[in-house]
């Protein structure tokens, strides 16, 4: 699977700090998701961060 950051974003950081690997923040101070399927082993803390999003800015595409 992989994930997409949606125009919700509120640019908190939480998705970024939980699973860095994935999620990074942009110049624009929103969140970006790598365009990548999540790796096996990141797969626990990209959902981690999907669910901690205040704001449900993040998808499964
Ligand atoms: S957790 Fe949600 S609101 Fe916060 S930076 Fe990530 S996508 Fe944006």
């Amino acid at each position: 699977m992989r994930y997409k950051v949606n125009e919700n974003c509120i640019g908190c950081g939480l998705c970024a700090s939980t699973c860095p690997e994935i999620f990074s923040m942009s110049d624009e101070g929103t969140a970006v998701a790598k365009d990548i399927d999540v790796p096996e082993e990141q797969q626990a803390a990209a959902a981690e961060a999907k669910d901690g999003c205040p704001v449900g800015a993040i998808e499964e595409v």
